[in-house]
């Protein structure tokens, strides 16, 4: 079955269809921190789509487009929509179900200053959380031309996406991607084709590149050793982009990957195969 068959079927569980070659990616996951594959249709050109003021990327072609949308962890379960514009019909909303998912808790043991920010530290994450807001609003052409991704380095993955997580017995923000283990200067490569978009060390995640994919899919990996490349470069999957290491708020030397759809972390598991 074409994969397109596939797609004029809204809502159809792909997940019981037979080969992995007839997946499309990102698997759809309709749960807080996961992915809605919306059909929207037909239509001679591109829909727009927006969620909230967001805008969402929009794959396919004239007989059949679909919004990929990001669901964020803090979603409430339930109806959810989305509002969509095209030549032939005008604006409409577009609903969609969001299912609950439990995530369970996680209790991590780190240098209680990166819990306890000083007032110097918690002034110098004020700032570049400002920054990082400004690089999570990229919203590019060209769109991407493959939503499947490969991981950026070797290594035990861990299932631990969305977390609750406790630091030093503290409640603080879930875990919004992916932990993959491996070893300090274990070389980082990019997981799609993407566009450098920041680089630099921050409080939390420690060495950082953010790489713009087009379309509003940014990925990120954090507490990086080395960084090699620099805001402009472009860089082909496969591409060496720095090396793992253990910057930042970390109990040891592991690869943080973060996928983002419309300003959105998500499962980076969902890209993969
Ligand atoms: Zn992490």
């Amino acid at each position: 079955m074409a994969a397109l068959g596939l797609l004029a079927l809204p809502g159809a569980g792909f997940a019981a269809t037979p080969s992995t070659s007839s997946l499309v990616w990102p698997q759809a996951l309709q749960v807080p921190g996961g992915v809605a594959r919306l059909s929207l249709g037909s239509s001679a050109t591109r829909p727009v789509a927006h969620q909230g003021e967001l805008p969402l990327l929009v794959v396919g072609d004239a007989i059949e487009w679909t919004a990929i949308v990001g669901i964020p962890l803090s979603a409430a379960p339930g109806e959810a929509s989305i509002s969509v514009r095209t030549a032939e019909d005008g604006l409409r909303p577009l609903t969609y179900a969001i299912t609950p998912k439990r995530y369970s808790e996680q209790h991590l043991k780190v240098s209680p200053r990166t819990v306890d920010l000083s007032p110097e530290d918690l002034a110098r994450h004020e700032r570049e959380r400002k920054h990082q807001e400004v690089v999570m609003a990229t919203f590019s052409q060209p769109l991407p031309g493959s939503l499947r991704m490969r991981v950026p380095v070797p290594g035990r993955r861990s299932s631990s996406f969305g977390l609750r997580r406790v630091f030093n017995g503290q409640a603080r923000n879930p875990h919004s991607g992916m932990d993959i283990a491996a070893g300090t200067g274990t070389p980082v490569v990019a997981p799609l084709p993407g566009r450098v978009i920041d680089v630099g060390d921050y409080f939390f995640n420690g060495g950082t590149v953010w790489l713009d994919h087009g379309g509003g899919l940014l990925s990120m990996v954090c507490h990086l050793s080395a960084m090699d490349v620099q805001t402009g470069d472009v860089l082909a999957t496969g591409a060496r982009l720095g090396a793992v290491g253990a910057t930042g708020r970390v109990t040891g030397p592991h690869l943080h990957w973060g996928v983002m759809l419309n300003r959105t972390m998500v499962d980076p598991a969902l890209f993969l195969a």
